[in-house]
């Protein structure tokens, strides 16, 4: 693995309106992006990549319907060159249909997930999925969607038990389960990329 340095003026976002923002924001502070909490549409202006984290998809929804500006927003700062991450219940608001049961969605990442997927047995475990080079990853499920179904432009980033846990189409990644509560920062490095394209991104060593 090649360490990587960021431009220092990368400023990204964390959705903080519920869920685990915090640790997605330590995370990317590690890594040397400037971070800040987003918590009105408006903040999305100063930003070059929002991250959507897990918690509860339905509070988040129930949340962002204080201010219906959000759906627009959001909409806008991907097709004006935001990049996005969404992780468990972001995964769930971005994908463009939700199951298990239906509910309302962004329909920017051309997924559909199922919500709580792995069953009561096994609602939080730890796991070790591969990226798509093979190499393992270690993986916070917690009552985890599942991808069921993706188009053929969105490309497989890593998978769990042969099925995708971790998926990008364009400047959207989505993960299923919780990036932020391991040691493993890759996945926040690949958001910056997206976040800053290739250019902000200096390789070392
Ligand atoms: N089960 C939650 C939902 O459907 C997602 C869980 C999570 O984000 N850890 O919204």
């Amino acid at each position: 693995m090649v360490a990587r340095d960021l431009d220092r003026d990368l400023r990204v976002g964390v959705l903080a309106l519920q869920g685990d923002f915090a640790a997605h924001a330590r995370m990317l502070t590690g890594i040397g992006a400037e971070v800040c909490e987003v918590r009105t549409p408006e903040a999305l202006a100063s930003i070059a990549g929002l991250v959507i984290p897990g918690g509860e998809s339905t509070t988040l929804l129930r949340l962002m319907d204080y201010d219906p500006t959000w759906w627009e927003a959001l909409r806008g700062f991907h097709a004006e060159g935001g990049a996005l991450l969404g992780t468990c219940a972001g995964l769930i608001l971005l994908a463009r249909e939700v199951t298990n049961p239906a509910q309302q969605s962004l329909g920017l990442l051309d997924v559909v997930v199922e919500r709580n997927a792995y069953g009561r047995q096994r609602e939080s475990f730890e796991a070790t999925g591969e990226w798509a080079d093979g190499l393992p990853l270690e993986m916070v499920f917690i009552r985890a969607p599942a991808i069921r179904d993706r188009a053929s432009g969105v490309e497989l980033l890593a998978s769990y038990e042969g099925e995708p846990v971790v998926v990008r189409q364009g400047r959207i990644i989505g993960a299923t389960f919780h990036p932020e509560l391991t040691q493993d920062d890759r996945l926040h490095r690949i958001f910056l990329e997206a976040c800053g394209g290739v250019n902000t991104i200096t390789e070392r060593g």
